[in-house]
């Protein structure tokens, strides 16, 4: 499906790309089933929570130094406001801006407002917005509120942006328009496709849009090496920034589950090439990444070289991790890309990865190319992975599924995921800075820090010991998959060290 821009809300990835929320299986059988097109949710007659759109959205959009973010919905939609202002004033200060709040909104709708509308509500708050930030643009994130009572968000931004003379954009996020809550991420990258980014006026040859998070710059001095420049996206970008994506010679993702849409987009429409390589992470990972970054850019000689020197240099560190972690078992938990990122570092560090549960999957991404193939680089490069289950966080699967098989170290991308590895005194690692795991140097900062959690297990053991699970021994000993899929399904099992339980 081709990237439409001319229709306000974004394509969810359920029918973009065919996204699922329920698997059970191995790594090897997701891959397969997906590359044949026959890929199916499997659902679940119990589910704990799901998260939400907003969040995402909000992630990209609310860290746009010059911009507002509206929250058009009820204030507890707003919730992730509180985060999101700590990690740009922590992100603020490493990068020496000035230290301030995000500049965020909610237009706070009662229940009154799903009676009568919130449009009137929403030209209010756009104008006060307008008024107290003096902003550069504004983006309009909805809710499942404004969505279902009907709100014409589209008009209303429309008139407003006339009025205001900045873009004011409709950002389509409501929770439950998508179970697949990286749905949020494409809406925050629709709405700045389709408002903010303007044609190039100088294309820049030297320039790499990096799309991420709001990590640690580990770029910057590798680009050049090779004679690039890192422009890091979305986050801590100006509007004026954002306008001018276009311009680059090449945009690269840190994770393919966040910069899908961004990247394919400003491909198709203004020709800034996508790096479709496997992440660059692990060795063969990092490898095919700057060969084809190199290749882009006709920098591949220069690639070379700096391939083959960071490998020399790391080469040392990483033997002497390998052998110390060999034998090792692994369970990763994390959003789909990054739990097979987290899968090829470990297996680069020679530990046995024995599950896994990641939150959600794309059988394709934007770009339709096998070559970003993120799970399929995994099984090839360095073979299967039993216990391969999509859960879009059910705690209470992955309680069940980790007390069972109990690895050596837990990893993880979500604290909320982290405390119940702790509880049941397996060392988990929580991944927060993920720049700091890529490239060749990222290898051994990841290698490094997993070798000192398992060399270190008092504190997690002690923990163990004077904590009580909230789940009961019904549910500990019945198979983590029971509410998985159809009653009769009986394929959905757990298997410990290739032993069904
Ligand atoms: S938009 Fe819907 S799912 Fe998201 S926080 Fe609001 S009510 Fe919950």
């Amino acid at each position: 499906m081709k990237i439409n821009l001319e229709i306000p809300e974004v394509a969810i990835r359920e029918k973009r790309l065919g996204s699922i929320t329920g698997f059970c299986g191995t790594a090897e059988g997701l891959v397969k089933t997906a590359r044949c097109g026959k890929l199916k949710e499997e659902n679940r007659s119990f589910s704990q929570w799901a998260g939400c759109s907003v969040g995402k959205a909000l992630c990209q959009l609310s860290m746009i130094q010059d911009a507002v973010v509206i929250q058009h919905g009820p204030i507890g939609c707003s919730g992730e406001f509180a985060k999101f202002g700590f990690v740009n004033r922590v992100g603020q200060k490493e990068r020496d801006f000035t230290v301030k709040n995000i500049s965020a909104v909610s237009s706070n709708l009662e229940e009154k407002d799903t009676i009568y509308g919130g449009g009137v509500k929403l030209r209010k708050t756009i104008k006060k917005a307008f008024d107290r930030f003096n902003p550069k643009a504004i983006f309009v994130t909805t809710s499942c509120a404004s969505g279902i009572i009907g709100d014409d968000i589209e008009s209303i931004v429309e008139k407003s942006e006339k009025e205001l003379g900045i873009p004011v954009v409709y950002i389509s996020c409501e929770g439950f328009r998508s179970r697949v809550w990286t749905t949020g991420f494409d809406a925050a990258f629709h709405g700045i496709l389709r408002k903010i980014v303007k044609p190039p006026v100088e294309k820049k040859k030297d320039v790499i849009n990096i799309i991420n998070f709001w990590g640690s710059d580990v770029f910057t001095n590798l680009f050049k090496k090779i004679g690039l420049k890192a422009n890091y996206i979305v986050p801590f970008t100006t509007v004026e920034q954002l306008s001018k994506l276009s311009e680059a010679a090449a945009s690269v993702q840190i994770c393919s589950t966040l910069g899908t849409y961004l990247a394919a987009g400003l491909e198709q429409e203004y020709g800034v090439l996508e790096v479709k390589a496997p992440q660059p992470y692990g060795i063969a990972g990092t490898d095919s990444w700057f060969r084809e970054l190199g290749k882009v850019t006709g920098k591949e000689k220069k690639v070379e070289e700096l391939i083959k020197s960071e490998k020399e240099r790391i080469t040392p560190q990483l033997e002497e991790l390998r052998s110390r972690l060999k034998g090792k078992t692994g369970y990763i938990t994390a959003g789909a890309a990054y739990g097979h990122i987290f899968a090829t570092l470990l297996k680069e560090l020679n530990i046995n990865v024995i599950g896994a549960s990641v939150y959600h999957h794309d059988p394709v991404y934007d770009n339709r190319s096998e070559s970003t193939d993120t799970l399929g680089h995994v099984v090839k490069n360095y073979g299967d992975i039993p216990n391969y289950d999509v859960s879009n966080k059910q705690s209470f699967e992955f309680v069940n599924v980790l007390n069972k098989i109990k690895p050596d170290i837990c990893i993880t991308r979500h604290p909320g995921m982290a405390i119940w590895g702790v509880r049941l005194g397996i060392p988990t690692l929580l991944w927060a800075t993920e720049n700091l795991s890529i490239g060749y140097q990222g290898l051994i900062n990841f290698g490094e820090r997993i070798l000192d959690l398992i060399e270190n297990d008092e504190f997690v053991k002690n923990i163990a010991e004077h904590s009580e699970l909230p789940y009961t021994d019904w549910w500990m000993n019945q198979n983590p998959y029971s509410f998985l899929g159809s009653k009769n399904n009986t394929k959905n099992k757990l298997h410990k060290h290739h032993v069904e339980v």
